[in-house]
C-alpha cells in the first residue's frame, strides 16, 4: 500500500483535490469516519491544545448517532464534510444507491466537499459527482487504521511524505486509535518545527 498516491491515480481524477498549494508551507489535516465518542473528543481536545483547525469527513450514520459530538466539532471551528451515510465503497455499490447515500447527508453540511470512503469511486461515479461536489482524496495517508502498521511506522508515513500543500489523512475511529493517538501529536510537533501551518480545506 502506498502512503502517497501514484501519479497515474491522480491522472484518473484530474479535477479532484489531492494536494493544494505547492509554494507555501501550509498543510491540511483531515480526520475520517467519525464522529464517535471518546476518539473524536480526544482529537478535538488535542487540536484545541495545538490551536489547529482540521477537516472531518464524517460518516452520516455516526453524525445521526452522535449529534452532540458532531456539534462540538463544528462549534470548535473545524470543517465537517460528506463521507457517505454508510461508508460505502463506490466500487461495490450501484451508482444510484451510491449517489443517494451521499445526498441524504447533504443536510448536515454547509459545503460540498466529498471524500469517497476507501478512496474507491468509479470513473462514472466521479464524472457525475464532480459536477456537484469537490472530490477530495489525499496526498499522504497515515495508515493509522491498518493493523499491520505500527505506531512508529504511522508517524514515519506522515513525517517522511508531507510537503507543501499536503492533504493528510488520519482517522477518528476505534480501529485507528492506537496508531493515531501515538502518531498525531508527534507528527504535529515535527511538522510545526518544520515551519508548516495548518489550514482548512
Ligand atoms: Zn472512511
Amino acid at each position: 500500500m502506498l502512503v502517497t498516491p501514484p501519479y497515474f491515480a491522480r491522472l484518473f481524477y484530474p479535477e479532484a483535490t489531492w494536494r493544494k498549494n505547492t509554494d507555501i508551507k501550509k498543510i491540511y489535516l483531515t480526520f475520517d469516519d467519525g464522529p464517535i465518542p471518546e476518539i473524536t473528543e480526544w482529537v478535538l481536545h488535542f487540536l484545541e491544545s495545538e490551536n489547529i483547525k482540521a477537516t472531518f469527513f464524517c460518516v452520516g450514520n455516526n453524525v445521526e448517532l452522535n449529534p452532540t459530538i458532531f456539534q462540538k466539532v463544528k462549534d470548535a471551528g473545524h470543517k465537517c464534510c460528506n463521507h457517505t451515510f454508510n461508508h460505502m465503497s463506490g466500487w461495490k455499490t450501484p451508482n444510484k444507491e451510491y449517489f443517494d447515500n451521499i445526498e441524504i447527508c447533504d443536510k448536515y453540511y454547509s459545503n460540498k466537499l466529498f471524500r469517497p470512503p476507501h478512496g474507491r469511486i468509479t470513473l462514472s461515479q466521479y464524472s457525475t459527482l464532480k459536477k456537484k461536489y469537490e472530490i477530495v482524496f489525499w496526498d499522504v495517508i497515515s495508515f493509522d487504521f491498518d493493523a499491520n502498521t505500527t505506531p512508529e511506522k504511522c508517524l514515519q508515513n506522515v513525517t517522511e511524505h508531507t510537503r507543501n500543500g499536503s492533504v493528510i489523512v488520519f482517522h477518528d475511529s476505534i480501529k485507528a486509535k492506537k496508531n493515531m493517538q501515538y502518531a498525531l501529536p508527534l507528527a504535529v510537533k515535527f511538522l510545526k518545527e518544520q515551519g508548516y501551518e495548518f489550514g482548512l480545506l
